[in-house]
């Protein structure tokens, strides 16, 4: 599977080190089940890590943290060689495949969200208040339309959908930023569903969002 929409570096060191919150690193898990590039790339941070945390006193770890890790990157591509064992299993739940890393949470059924799209709360035991969900939009229809304060980390199980910045398929992970006002439409030959997570809280805009809203608790 060829993938065009990655998480960001950032996002997968964030991965590795273990400091991303719950809800975007269960997305990330996700994506990592479906792509073998990035799944390198966070054994390559969980070895630069590793050797940083022996190599330096607790008090180096700071805000550079980051820029040191990008920087001992680019002279030590080769640093892993570890082989993670990433779970390939799937977990099937009505109308899709879920991904293994769902494994464990609650999936709640398909509710009403507006004209063509549906919602499933997933809530993670260990981080209950982690906004996390599946989304399903009908064909041609509009993911709801919102902006939001934190990123947002959505992955494509099924279908595609498009946004002004590209065209994203099963296995892509769109990230947004809290500046994006984006407003993704699904193609126009089938529904798509996605996993999404939210970092810091969302807030959706006309009316479909005040429907939306008090079903994600904010
Ligand atoms: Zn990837």
């Amino acid at each position: 599977m060829t993938m065009q929409h990655h998480p960001s570096d950032e996002t997968l060191l964030r991965y590795a080190a273990g400091t991303l919150e719950a809800g975007p690193a269960l997305v990330v898990a996700a994506h990592l089940e479906l792509c073998a590039d990035c799944r390198e790339q966070v054994r390559t941070f969980e070895a630069v890590g590793g050797a940083m945390l022996e190599g330096l006193p607790p008090a180096e770890m700071s805000t550079d943290a980051l820029e040191r890790a990008l920087a001992l990157l680019d002279g030590g591509k080769h640093a892993a060689s570890v082989t993670a064992a990433v779970r390939q299993d799937r977990v099937m739940a009505g109308d899709i495949a879920l991904p293994a890393a769902l494994r464990g949470c609650r999936i709640g059924p398909w509710r009403w969200r507006g004209p063509g799209v549906r919602i499933s709360r997933v809530v993670i035991p260990a981080a209950p208040d982690a906004h996390v969900m599946l989304i399903k939009v009908g064909a041609g229809r509009h993911l709801p339309h919102h902006g939001h304060s934190g990123t947002e980390f959505t992955l494509v199980l099924k279908g595609a959908f498009s946004d002004a910045s590209g065209r994203y398929a099963r296995g892509d992970l769109a990230e947004a930023d809290a500046q994006v006002e984006h407003e993704p439409v699904v193609d126009q030959d089938g529904e798509c569903i996605c996993l999404a997570a939210l970092e810091g809280q969302m807030r959706f805009q006309g009316l479909l969002g005040r429907i939306v809203q008090p079903f994600v608790g904010i």
